[in-house]
């Protein structure tokens, strides 16, 4: 049976056209979904009975079974849920000052095949649906003690976001509709390895979220290395592209960083960075790479890390150094794994 999550709102006004109702009845439905957090058709009382029934008949609301919760001494939660088919996906919260950030991930593992990602070398599942993408934030939410909020959403945990664009696209949707969870654009971001013409369309269809490329080294064939899917997207075009994506004002594309002790780490690297970027909006994140079981590559010392940000810093670029949080419990960046079913 249809997953009515699976549903933007354009649909479901069709869909309750269909079943001969007043169409605005889909906003109705859209907030007791989202912004109630509706479990069963029965709850959603200022429906006509006869209504919820035919809705009961023809479609089910799906949610996201709790299976684990952990809490680092840094306050990072990582949840892990199961979904329908018995795969598992993680997503993350991350307290920060006054910000609440849920990380959350958009496919079961990640074809692309990124050598630092513990995600990319695991192989890759499925895509996951809209109502996958979007029962994240409302399993998170159920969880949360009373005086909690998520501020921000990433859209950085397990899989690449652009790779599974429609369903994203629609989930992103939905999270910034004032019938849906009503995250301001600004809130969301997007962060992808660089597929270029998903990203143009990304601008071209307005999708409401701020975009954040995984750049990774200053040299193709360093990158090539790292990401296969530079081989197809090269490292010139990805830049060119970038200087072509009309960006809202005052906003700036995020480009993160993986440091990596002795592969894109040095003095050189962060001059070639200040270069390449040039004229480009943007801000730089750096992430000194989180180690995993079997990997060959390290963390290079902190020492580096700093006069790699300074560089940048002198050049005029914003660069902020992304402290990993959740380490303890394997929440960090490029950690998730979310066993996948029969492996
Ligand atoms: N697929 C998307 C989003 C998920 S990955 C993307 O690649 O952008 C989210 C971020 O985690 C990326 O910036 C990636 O470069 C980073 N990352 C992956 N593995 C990492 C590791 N072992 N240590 C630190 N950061 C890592
Ligand atoms: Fe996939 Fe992103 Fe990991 Fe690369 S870094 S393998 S794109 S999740």
């Amino acid at each position: 049976m249809k997953d009515i999550k699976d549903l933007s709102l354009e649909e479901l006004e069709f869909f309750i056209g269909r079943l001969g109702k007043e169409r605005y009845r889909a906003r109705q439905i859209m907030k007791w979904l989202y912004r109630r957090g509706a479990s069963s058709f029965d709850e959603m009382t200022d429906l006509a009975k006869d209504l919820r029934a035919e809705l009961g008949r023809t479609s089910r609301i799906s949610s996201l079974e709790l299976l684990n919760l952990e809490r680092s001494g840094d306050g990072t939660r990582k949840y892990l849920f199961g979904l329908e088919d018995s795969n598992r996906i993680e997503s993350v919260l991350i307290p920060d000052g006054g910000r609440l950030t849920l990380c959350i991930s958009t496919q079961i593992g990640c074809a692309m095949g990124c050598r630092f990602c513990l995600t990319g070398m695991s192989g890759f599942a499925r895509d996951l649906t809209c109502g996958e993408v979007l029962n994240q934030l409302a399993g998170v939410i159920n969880e949360l003690d009373t005086d909690e909020q998520i501020t921000n959403c990433v859209l950085m945990g397990m899989g690449e976001p652009l790779a599974n664009y429609d369903r994203v696209k629609q989930a992103l949707e939905i999270m910034a509709s004032d019938v849906g969870f009503g995250f301001s654009r600004r809130r969301i971001t997007l962060s992808t390895v660089g597929l270029i013409p998903s990203m143009k369309r990304l601008f071209a269809e307005k999708v409401p979220c701020r975009l954040a490329i995984s750049l990774n080294a200053t040299t193709q064939k360093v990158r090539a290395y790292l990401m296969p899917i530079s081989k197809q997207y090269p490292l010139s075009s990805l830049l060119a592209s970038c200087r072509t994506l009309s960006l809202p004002p005052r906003e700036r594309i995020t480009f993160e960083y993986v440091l990596i002790q002795g592969v894109n780490d040095s003095e050189g690297d962060a001059k070639k960075l200040t270069q390449i970027l040039r004229g480009i909006r943007c801000k730089v994140n750096l992430i000194p790479f989180n180690e995993f079981e079997g990997t060959a590559f390290r963390r290079p010392q902190e020492n580096v890390v700093l006069l790699f940000q300074k560089i940048l810093m002198e050049a005029g670029y914003t660069t902020i150094i992304r402290e990993s949080r959740g380490g303890d419990i394997s929440a960090a960046c490029g950690q998730l794994r979310g066993r996948i079913t029969g492996s």
